[in-house]
């Protein structure tokens, strides 16, 4: 036996899988098929709103009942709530009781994008213009000369809401923002590609045919004010109460000759939230109280009453307690939290050869190598992570294990490069076993990203396994 073969049969040496490699022709068509299923959720549900009514539709028709409707709950109930139309928690009330813990899947549902200013209308150089103000972390330079829609709500001032989408379907018209051409870019190539394109140049365009009226001053923007009262009956003053967010007009659609990835807006953290969603619909009777969280907000940080730092959580979890228990107390519900344990479901970066260099090749993530662990996410000296135990990334690992599960574990990058941050640390905060757990993503947070079908797969099957369990 040579050296090499040495090292390959060792049994105590550790390398990750890859899921190809592993699966049989069986798997890979339940893989293929799974993908279709969630790439058409993807491209249907563009916003926190969109995702969480069809979420809501999907857990309808499960069975699941708004939590309104209980009066009490027991082993084998199925409820969820809705919070302001934009962040959502399903349950499944488990054969333990409750202070025995929750087993939680927690994934955030909205994702980089440019919104539209209160007062985005505006004219100049014979167009009409939306103004925007990006959310999360966006490279301001990738969003320019590619299709745009418009997703959202405009609320009236009587409380009726209109609901926009236009530019998805292929007759809708879409919307672009400009870059200026190679010709006269001279100045803008010298600049860093953070100045490149500035937050205030990310304007829409919207329309370019005036109204034939001598007394209008702005007859381009009079034109759109009109088209927008036929349309949708909204005035200019409307869009003070809208949340109107400006997405690409893309599909998401299978990439490469194998078909093997995913390519498409939205997969951070979507892909999370949608297997997270199907994992709590299969489950069968988990031994513990099965709990998935699609909240808002984490891209900036989850503030806000519908991100993770809300007490949206801690409130419906004593409303849980209160259906659950006759004598209902704070102690319980302080039980019910310190015995959880929690999945947070979030994306992690892919290694990218082009971009070797801020990747630390020995702890970086993988497409096709499955669900990615990292025991602690943060920044530069893991500042902001709350950092699993080694007993529960034990107990994590061994569950996958056993279950066939493919994963891999990974660093968000160099130490002195990368870090971010999730929504774990804010569960971890109710004295909760936490770890960070979703696939690789390529070119996270741009309007493209892509994952790996196989990843997407053993990523349903990592938190099916986690709830059931
Ligand atoms: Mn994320
Ligand atoms: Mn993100």
């Amino acid at each position: 036996m040579t050296e090499q073969e040495k090292n390959k049969k060792n049994e105590n040496a550790y390398e990750a899988k890859n899921a190809w490699l592993e699966m049989g022709e069986e798997e890979r068509e339940e893989v293929f098929s799974f993908n279709k299923a969630y790439a058409d959720f993807l491209t249907k549900n563009k916003t926190e709103r969109e995702f969480a009514r069809a979420a809501a539709a999907e857990l309808e028709e499960a069975g699941f009942k708004n939590i309104e409707q209980y009066e009490s709950l027991k082993k084998g109930d199925k409820v969820y709530v809705m919070n302001r139309s934009r962040a959502l928690l399903a349950a499944v009330i488990g054969e333990k009781e409750l202070t025995e813990g929750l087993k939680i899947v927690g994934s955030h549902i909205d994702s980089p994008r440019l919104d539209l200013k209160p007062k985005p209308l505006y004219e100049d150089g014979e167009m009409s213009l939306f103004k925007t103000h990006y959310y999360g972390g966006v490279k301001k330079y990738q969003w320019v000369t590619m299709p745009l829609a418009i997703h959202g709500v405009v609320v009236k001032e009587d409380g009726n809401q209109v609901e926009i989408s236009i530019g998805e379907n292929d007759d809708d018209p879409v919307f672009f923002i400009s870059d200026v051409l190679p010709h006269l870019g001279k100045k803008q190539m010298k600049k860093s590609m953070n100045e490149g394109i500035t937050g205030e140049q990310l304007n829409v365009v919207i329309g370019s045919i005036p109204v034939n009226d001598e007394d209008a001053k702005e007859k381009i923007k009079t034109a759109v004010l009109s088209h927008l009262i036929e349309e949708y009956n909204i005035k200019e003053e409307d869009f003070i109460s809208a949340d109107l967010q400006v997405v690409p007009a893309f599909k998401t659609r299978d990439a490469g000759f194998d078909r093997g990835l995913l390519a498409g807006y939205g997969h951070d953290d979507r892909v999370c939230s949608y297997t997270a969603l199907e994992a709590i619909l299969d489950l069968n009777e988990p031994e513990y109280t099965s709990l998935v969280l699609l909240m808002d907000r984490e891209e900036v940080g989850s503030m806000g009453s519908t991100g993770m730092q809300s007490h949206f959580f801690e409130d419906q979890v004593a409303n849980l307690v209160d259906l659950y228990y006759s004598d209902y107390s704070e102690l319980l519900v302080r039980k019910v939290m310190q015995n959880s344990k929690v999945l947070s479901a979030d994306v992690n970066a892919a290694y990218d050869p082009d971009f070797a260099e801020v990747y630390a090749k020995h702890n970086s993530a993988y497409l096709g190598k499955g669900i990615v662990i990292s025991k602690y996410t943060g920044a530069r000296g893991k500042a902001g992570a709350s950092e699993a135990s080694a007993e529960f990334m034990g107990e994590i690992r061994g569950l996958f294990n056993k279950a066939g599960v493919i994963w891999q574990t990974a660093e968000l990058g160099k130490v002195d490069e990368g870090g971010g941050g999730t929504i774990a640390q804010f569960l971890a905060n109710y004295n909760m076993d936490v770890v960070d757990c979703g696939p690789a993503v390529l070119s996270m947070h741009s309007p493209y990203e892509v994952v790996s079908k196989a990843d997407v797969y053993h990523t349903y099957l990592a938190y099916n396994v986690f709830l059931e369990n």
